[in-house]
């Protein structure tokens, strides 16, 4: 339900949905959008043409476009997280008492749902915002990482950590030994994520089984794990099951071992292969080989279940930039893709404290500048071809730097 009115003066539009409500106020070329989820917290924003994003964990990213330049994004503070999210309740509560005490006229009015959410989002005061982030953090171990169309997954932990957690340019897991958790542990887990997200659970898209490689836990302990995420939710509803396989020297699963997944619900698994080139994925400390990748993905597709490729952009430097993209390419072309899969260009994202950056200084690579890194990620793009009857995967980009969640 689409509702538009004025209000102070401006325009006012409010939008229901059954998972989410969205008020935005237009005043000249200057409008404020706020969305919030069924529980009342913040979801996204709009304010002076920068746009916000909250993750469940309480922290906001902020993205905006310089002039021509490409786009701009940083992590808000704590304190400038909490301004937001207090202008945000605030715009709630004042439109409330407003409504409440008929200074604004809504026609046609504001339905059931539409009141259920404005009062809970004019609820979500700091304090409450605290609780939910101390909530978060009693359910989850931090989740590192999420290929960007699963931003809006329910995340289900089976797996803690990564059971590799050597490469070099990676440290999502280093905080946590890998583990994986009893059919018990995992339905309390999943019973957790329900009540933490409550009705904010209707937002959410998809099932995401975490951490970094839970397809690596063996089948007599993996099927059961899938069959009691049937007990809690909606699988098929929620639109199936989706997980990272990363690494491959352990655990091989074979196409019938996919085929069962497949009907418990997993619907695309997603390979970090980061390169086709076995001298920089021992350099990078990357388990497996990129023929140990092939073989997966045929495993996996013959299976009937979706792949997802990732490949890091920039790793090996000038060095290895050659050899990087005529290998990927190659493993690329001996995989079975099609329509139904995706190949994503990572960009490494260094920093002081990863084992890469000194690798690689000690190596003396250079590294490739941001631009040279889209060329590299271009090279590939344009030497791939694919079949008329299977279709091209969709190819996009994927910046660690905006995960949310
Ligand atoms: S296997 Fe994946 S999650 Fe584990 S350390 Fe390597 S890149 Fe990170």
């Amino acid at each position: 339900m689409v509702i538009l009115t004025r209000w102070r003066g401006q325009s006012l539009t409010i939008s229901t949905k059954p998972n989410c409500l969205t008020l935005s106020l237009q005043s000249g070329r200057d409008t404020q959008v706020y969305s919030f989820d069924g529980e009342g917290r913040f979801w996204t924003g709009i304010v002076q043409n920068i746009s916000y994003r909250r993750g469940l964990d309480g922290k906001i990213v902020a993205k905006w476009q310089e002039g021509n330049s490409q786009r701009e994004r940083r992590w808000l503070s704590q304190v400038e997280a909490q301004t937001l999210q207090e202008n945000a309740r605030r715009f709630c509560a004042d439109l409330l008492a407003h409504l409440q005490t008929g200074q604004v006229l809504l026609n046609p009015p504001l339905d059931e749902t539409g009141w259920t959410f404005l009062t809970r989002a004019a609820a979500f005061t700091p304090e409450r915002y605290r609780q939910d982030i101390d909530h978060y953090h009693a359910v989850y171990r931090p989740v590192g990482i999420l290929p960007p169309d699963q931003y809006m997954a329910v995340v289900l932990q089976a797996a803690e950590g990564c059971s590799f957690n050597t490469c070099t340019f990676c440290n999502f897991y280093r905080d946590r030994p890998f583990r994986i958790k009893t059919p018990e542990m995992f339905r309390e887990h999943m019973k957790a994520v329900r009540d933490f997200l409550g009705e904010g659970l209707s937002l959410r898209r998809t099932i995401f089984l975490g951490d970094a490689n839970a397809l690596v836990i063996p089948m007599p302990r993996l099927v059961p794990l899938m069959e009691a995420i049937h007990e809690q939710f909606d699988v098929e509803q929620l639109g199936g099951i989706y997980a990272f396989l990363d690494g491959f020297s352990a655990e091989k699963k074979t196409p019938a071992d996919y085929a069962r997944l497949r009907e418990l619900g997993l619907q695309r698994v997603y390979i970090g292969m980061e390169s086709g080139n076995d001298e920089l994925l021992r350099f990078l400390k990357k388990p497996g080989t990129a023929e140990d990748v092939v073989q997966a993905v045929q495993a996996i597709k013959r299976g009937g279940v979706a792949v997802g490729i990732i490949l890091l952009l920039g790793a090996g430097g000038h060095q290895f930039s050659a050899q990087h993209v005529a290998d990927s390419i190659r493993a690329l072309q001996a995989m079975p893709l099609d329509a139904d899969d995706l190949i994503y260009f990572s960009e490494l994202v260094e920093d002081e404290g990863m084992q890469y950056t000194r690798d690689a200084y000690q190596a003396n690579l250079r590294p490739l500048t941001p631009e040279e890194r889209i060329a590299q990620g271009e090279a590939i793009e344009q030497a791939l071809s694919f079949s008329e009857e299977g279709g091209t995967p969709h190819i996009s980009r994927y910046d660690i730097r905006e995960f949310v969640y």
